[in-house]
This record gives C-alpha cells, sequence and structure tokens, in this order.
C-alpha cells in the first residue's frame, strides 16, 4: 500500500502528509509502513513461512540481534553472533546483509527459508556486526512529483539519515569473523 509522501518541511528530504514519530527510527531516517501483528509477548508475530518474510519483524530482529524465526537472542559464543550468508567468491569480512543473525536451533530451517541461499551458504560468526545503514526506495524530486531513482538502492547512515531514502531493511556490515562452515548445500527438510 502506497502512502502519501511529502517534501520534509524546513529541511531537504523526505516526510509522510501524515507522519508519526514512530516513521523514522534513531538516525531519522524514514521507514516503509508495514501492518504487523505482535504476540502476547510483545514480539512480532505473523507469517515466516513459505518465503513471506515479514518485513517489520526483519527489522526489529536485525536491529535486536534477535533470531528472526523466534525473537528470542540469535546464537552467539566467544566470536560473535551466528549469520548465514550466500556463498560467494568475496570474504565474507565487511560483507554486507539484510538478513538477521539466527539462533542455533532454528539456523538450518533458516536456510530453507532464504531464497537467497538457495546455491548454498557460508556459517559465519561476527564479533562485530556494525549497524551500517539502510536498503530501500531512493526517490528524488522533480519539481512537481517524487521520481524513483533507484528502486532497491543501499546507504549507510550518513547517506540516509532524514533524505531520500524509504527505508526497507537494516543492513549490517559483518566485521570480526570467523567461518564456522565454508560453503554447504541446503538440505529439504
Ligand atoms: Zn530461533
Amino acid at each position: 500500500m502506497a502512502h502519501e509522501l511529502a517534501l520534509r518541511p524546513g529541511e531537504p528530504g523526505l516526510a509522510y502528509v501524515d507522519e508519526v514519530p514512530e516513521d523514522r527510527d534513531a538516525h531519522g531516517v524514514l521507514w516503509q509502513r508495514y501492518h504487523h501483528s505482535r504476540g502476547p509477548s510483545g514480539k512480532p508475530a505473523g507469517a515466516w513461512l513459505n518465503g513471506q518474510v515479514h518485513p517489520d519483524r526483519l527489522r526489529e530482529t536485525m536491529a535486536r540481534l534477535h533470531c528472526p524465526l523466534c525473537s528470542f537472542p540469535a546464537g552467539r559464543t566467544g566470536d560473535g553472533w551466528l549469520f548465514v550468508e550466500p556463498v560467494t567468491t568475496e570474504t565474507v569480512e565487511g560483507r554486507l546483509t539484510t538478513w538477521p543473525a539466527v539462533c542455533l536451533e532454528h539456523a538450518l530451517a533458516y536456510t530453507r527459508y532464504r531464497p537467497d541461499l538457495r546455491d548454498g551458504y557460508t556459517v559465519v560468526r561476527s564479533a562485530d556486526p556494525v549497524l551500517y545503514g539502510v536498503r530501500g526506495r531512493r526517490l528524488h524530486w522533480t519539481s512537481a512529483a517524487f521520481e524513483t531513482v533507484e528502486r532497491d538502492a543501499l546507504l549507510p547512515y550518513e547517506r540516509a539519515r532524514g533524505r531520500w531514502i524509504v527505508a526497507e531493511r537494516l543492513v549490517r556490515k559483518l566485521t570480526q569473523t570467523t567461518v564456522v562452515i565454508q560453503a554447504a548445500e541446503v538440505v529439504a527438510g
């Protein structure tokens, strides 16, 4: 559902016509609005299965380093939090990811739910998964209307702050990494 955007009063950037404080994060970045439901414990409830990963839930679990499947703290050892990444030729150190850390119990289930892991995955621990920025839709104003410049932009906070992006995902940078499993195939469960 499209929410009406407006120019931000008094400074450059985007706003919602009916903006409320919850529309922005602590960095002043505007977020996509989602309908969400919460369970009795106040943790985000709602569908995860069948590839339907709830964006609101991803954001919250990413922010808190909680497992997106159970919303409890992600697996952590002296080497850091547990992340699962696609297998690529690039090193995982310094990699940017929009997928939250996972708890040990759900690590295997996680690999089956994630479309980006179809060609295999790397299991990695990151002692310092730095909150880096946001991924979302970048727009600009063309004297009469907003125009999408980039449907899927990834911006560090320095460039995203209150400006021209409607954020959809949080981005962390995996640093101080230790590879636990170099490459594994997703096994249907
Ligand atoms: Zn879990």
